[in-house]
């Protein structure tokens, strides 16, 4: 039977002042990234399935949506808790019309310390061309477009839609083009299906002043029919670089980057692995999301998460909203990335919540 493991709140959960809070495991809470819309215009293999995502998936009515208003108000209230850094994420969230105008509100907030709140976003570049200037006009700070390989048939195995590589290629362009640099460029490997374009990529965007990441395949979700011999170790990613192009390590740009970087050692640029299933950085995770429907979910593999919607429709006070995140927050003791393992087979039982729902 499937477990539960996620969000619990204990009944005397200390009242939230503002300021930073920190979870069971000393982690202060930094990170906020919001799921703006459940549906993608791709259905990459290992994220939405097509034969699970398809005509008769139930997407979520407008309804259920936090609409811009909504979405700033919790915003705020995360940002009132230590909050520094917000991402827009999805589902694609440049699908959701008008996205700029939640860009354009978010950018104005303040951290604790009176500073900017970083905003940034992820796409799958497929709109990119086209909203990349009024996004930057908006206050985007920074952008991660996502890439999984260069041929053709590589890039349709992978996303599984009708869209050429191309499109992406323009839309990382325009980014770069508007000032939304450096511009980072996120491929997920899969054994057998993608990873001979590893060194291909690396080839590609060396030297073009873009950050290249290579991320190691997850068992998010529920539906993409993970098995642990299709991740390929970020370690055998870096052996196939340097093998050709040799690299050297750099330090981390702050603590609990999850991106191990690596410079070329010729001074071609930089790449980025992410190591998340073979050297599971749980210990240092500072992200909160925020899911499309209002709930808090304090881990990407959680499979419950706090509904902030419901106090917020009914009318709760600025107050009685940060004091329910902050619970939520001081509650988590999630860390399923290092129990992966020591789970063995059950890691793979739990229930959890669709990447393109909790927001990737
Ligand atoms: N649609 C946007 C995009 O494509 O970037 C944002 C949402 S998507 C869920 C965010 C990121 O999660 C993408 O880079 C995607 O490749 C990654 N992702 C999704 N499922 C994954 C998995 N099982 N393992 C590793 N990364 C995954």
């Amino acid at each position: 039977m499937p477990v539960s493991f996620g969000t619990t709140i204990p009944p005397d959960a200390s009242r939230a002042d503002t300021g930073p809070v920190i979870d069971m495991m000393g982690r202060p809470l930094r990170d906020l990234r919001i799921s703006v819309t459940d549906r993608c215009n791709l259905r990459c293999t290992y994220c939405m399935p097509r034969a699970v995502f398809d005509d008769n998936h139930a997407f979520l009515p407008r309804a259920e949506l936090l609409s811009f208003e909504e979405i700033e108000r919790l915003a705020r209230q995360f940002v009132r808790l230590g909050v520094q850094k917000i991402r827009l994420t999805g589902g694609e969230p440049l699908l959701r019309r008008g996205i700029e105008q939640l860009v354009e509100r978010l950018a104005r907030l303040q951290t604790v310390d009176g500073a900017p709140v970083e905003i940034a976003l992820t796409t799958n570049g497929v709109l990119l061309a086209r909203k990349a200037q009024a996004l930057k006009d908006a206050g985007l700070g920074r952008i991660t477009v996502s890439l999984d390989g260069l041929g053709e048939a590589t890039f349709r195995r992978m996303s599984d839609a009708d869209v050429p590589v191309q499109t992406v290629l323009d839309g990382i362009a325009e980014a770069q083009r508007v000032g939304l640099a450096p511009v980072k460029v996120n491929m997920v490997v899969r054994r057998g299906a993608n990873d001979h374009e590893i060194v291909p990529m690396a080839e590609h965007f060396r030297g073009s002043g873009m950050v290249l990441r290579f991320i190691e395949y997850m068992d998010a979700g529920c539906s993409n029919g993970w098995r642990m011999d299709e991740v390929v170790p970020a370690r055998e990613m870096l052996e196939r670089i340097a093998a050709r192009h040799p690299l050297q390590p750099v330090d981390p740009n702050y603590a609990g980057e999850v991106a191990e970087r690596w410079h070329y050692a010729d001074g071609g640029g930089e790449i980025g692995v992410i190591a998340s299933v073979t050297q599971a950085f749980c210990h240092e995770c500072t992200r909160a999301r925020l899911s499309t429907d209002g709930r808090l979910y304090n881990c990407l593999f959680a499979s419950d998460g706090l509904d902030l919607r419901e106090p917020l429709r009914a009318g709760a006070a600025d107050a009685e909203l940060s004091e329910r995140v902050a619970a939520g927050w001081q509650a988590r003791g999630d860390r399923y990335s290092q129990l992966r393992h020591a789970m063995a087979g059950d890691g793979l039982m739990v229930k959890k919540i669709e990447m393109s729902f909790i927001g990737g």
